[in-house]
């Protein structure tokens, strides 16, 4: 029925498929120099006029895989002939930009049809001649019931991460579209995940599809580090922002469990001067698009998001992703870390989990625990040493103003030289407190411990008896840069300029149901199970609410 293909190896460059000329310029002018695996085997079948099954996870390069081939059909008849159906705003936002960017040598006119923008304005750009609607389904039902698309007959159709629209409840909207559409079209499919509901889909609606699976969906990408933390419920703010201080990151996607959380953690961050923005549903469109442009600008570094607000975000080099809240299930994880180590660059994505995360959400299957790297927290002594670098660069930049001339006469009459610099520096660094005890979270092999012997199967925290030392397989370690090969990524690209620099809390708290106790009592736990009380500044947010400061000015 299908005709499967495994991921091709064969190296080929975008000359080598027949893609028609201005439709290469735009290639060029997006500074895409080798195919990735999902464009090599996909083009091909999409210009040969084939239904195509894509089973890739974001930042493959699945847009490109349908929209290169798909533009180079085009037969310029100033009738819509590509429909791109996605499931979120930002998704289509985005397809139809990168759909502009390499169609526009080729003359090809992409609208973008979703809700919240005009209705009569997008009808009237599609009246002008657009070949390309990138739409999500609810705003192009609305359309089409009401008839405002006559003669709306697009010959190939792409349902572009199909699992998520089936996910959001679009999947009868999309049976009925189909449904209107000739029946002669070309259909193309994309889906990171193939649930049941989407093979009935394909089988009902494509014709002889070519299946080509790219990397199953728990597989997470090898070029993205994924580190570990085993953290208490209440040492998650602190652990966060050691890490933030530690990792410095150029550009961070934050993930919370619920909008409340985002709206929580942004303004922990923002409190402590750290420039962050928070995204989630209840936020309207242009606030959502005017933070991923911060982002994206490198006007603000940390992103805090639902996974709801995040689908469909391609931010360019976003260097970590950091799981505040563990998801819900593994494919969520694959999904969130996916944000960072794109396009052949390396990310780094760290998990704050609870000891009980670790024995009931596969996110931490046995199977997946070699591709850990568990660790503490970041000790004190690292996050002080990382500000005190970071502030002794920002004193080497300052312009000298010599309007202080008879100050500084006077203090170098009487302080040593030596005592001077280290009383300045302790002035200026004791407004940037680092908050937190020593070692926060639990120690690595411990963690280490309950990883192995636990996961969703495993029950109990303690591995069996003889079961080798974890971690002596860890495929990313030896992949840093310089340290080993780039052969195996799945895409570089030298030509452009990338800028790569249920958390259930009652689990942690102790026995929450009999049956379901701990296998330790953490170290750096009281006798009793319980956080150790430390200053304020240690509580948890909800804890803390009263005490928040007025967000900064972030400009
Ligand atoms: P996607 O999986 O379509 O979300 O693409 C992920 C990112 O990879 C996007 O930012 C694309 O612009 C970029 N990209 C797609 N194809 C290539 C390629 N052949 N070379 C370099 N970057 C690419």
């Amino acid at each position: 029925m299908e005709n499967d293909i495994q991921e091709s190896k064969i190296a080929c460059t975008f000359e080598d498929f027949g893609l028609a000329p201005a439709i290469l310029d735009g290639v060029k002018a997006a500074g895409y120099v080798t195919p990735t695996p999902i464009q090599v085997d996909a083009i091909p079948a999409v210009l040969a006029g084939k239904d195509v099954i894509g089973q890739a996870q974001t930042g493959t390069g699945k847009t490109a895989a349908f929209a290169l081939p798909a533009m180079s059909r085009i037969k310029n008849n100033k009738n819509v002939e590509i429909l791109v159906l996605c499931p979120t705003r930002e998704l289509a936002t985005q397809v139809a930009d990168e759909m502009f960017t390499l169609g526009r040598f080729a003359g090809v006119k992409t609208v973008p049809v979703v809700g919240g923008q005009h209705l009569f304005r997008q009808v009237e750009l599609i009246n002008r001649g657009a070949q390309v609607v990138v739409a999500t389904p609810g705003r192009l039902m609305d359309h089409l019931r009401e008839g405002r698309l006559k003669g709306f007959a697009p010959s190939i159709v792409i349902l572009d991460e199909a699992d998520e629209m089936l996910d959001m409840g679009f999947i009868d909207d999309i049976r009925d579209l189909l449904k209107q559409l000739p029946e002669n079209r070309q259909t193309l499919l994309f889906s990171a995940t193939m649930p049941p509901a989407i093979r009935s889909l394909a089988n009902e609606f494509m014709k002889d599809p070519v299946h080509i699976k790219l990397n199953t969906h728990q597989q997470a990408n090898t070029d993205i580090e994924q580190r570990l933390h085993v953290v208490r419920a209440d040492e998650k703010e602190n652990a966060l922002l050691r890490i933030i201080d530690v990792e410095d990151p150029a550009k961070a996607l934050i993930f919370c469990r619920t909008k409340r959380d985002v709206d929580e953690v942004t303004e922990k961050l923002l409190a402590r001067g750290i420039a962050a923005r928070g995204i989630h549903g209840d936020m309207g469109q242009p606030q959502r698009n005017q933070t991923v442009e911060l982002l994206k600008s490198g006007q603000i570094k940390i992103v805090i998001a639902t996974d709801v607000a995040a689908r469909g975000l391609d931010i360019r080099g976003v260097t970590h992703v950091i799981n505040y809240h563990v998801p819900d299930n593994r494919e969520r994880y694959v999904h969130r870390i996916g944000r960072t180590g794109r396009a052949g660059e390396l990310g780094i994505a760290i998990t704050l989990a609870s000891a009980g995360d670790l024995r009931h959400n596969d996110c931490f299957d046995k199977k997946y625990a070699p591709d850990f790297k568990v660790s503490a927290v970041p000790r004190r002594d690292a996050a002080l040493a990382k500000r005190g670098l970071a502030m002794a660069e920002t004193i080497k930049a300052v312009e000298i103003s010599r309007d202080w001339h008879a100050a500084v006469e006077e203090l170098l009459a009487n302080v040593p030289t030596e005592d001077l610099v280290a009383k300045m520096f302790s002035l200026l660094m004791g407004k940037r407190k680092v908050v937190g005890e020593d070692q926060i979270g639990m120690p690595k092999e411990q963690a280490e411990r309950i990883l192995m012997g636990s996961g969703s199967q495993g029950g109990g925290g303690r591995p069996p008896f003889g079961r080798k030392p974890f971690g002596s397989k860890r495929p990313f370690q030896d992949r840093r840069p310089n340290g080993g090969s780039s052969g195996s990524r799945p895409f570089r690209d030298n030509n452009r300029e990338r800028s790569f620099g249920g958390d259930r809390q009652g689990d942690s708290r102790g026995p929450a149901r009999s049956g379901d106790r701990p296998a330790f009592r953490p170290s750096y736990a009281n006798r009793d199970g319980q956080a150790p009380r430390g200053p304020s500044s240690d509580r948890p947010f909800r804890e803390k609410r009263r005490e928040f400061q007025p967000a900064p000015n972030l400009n």
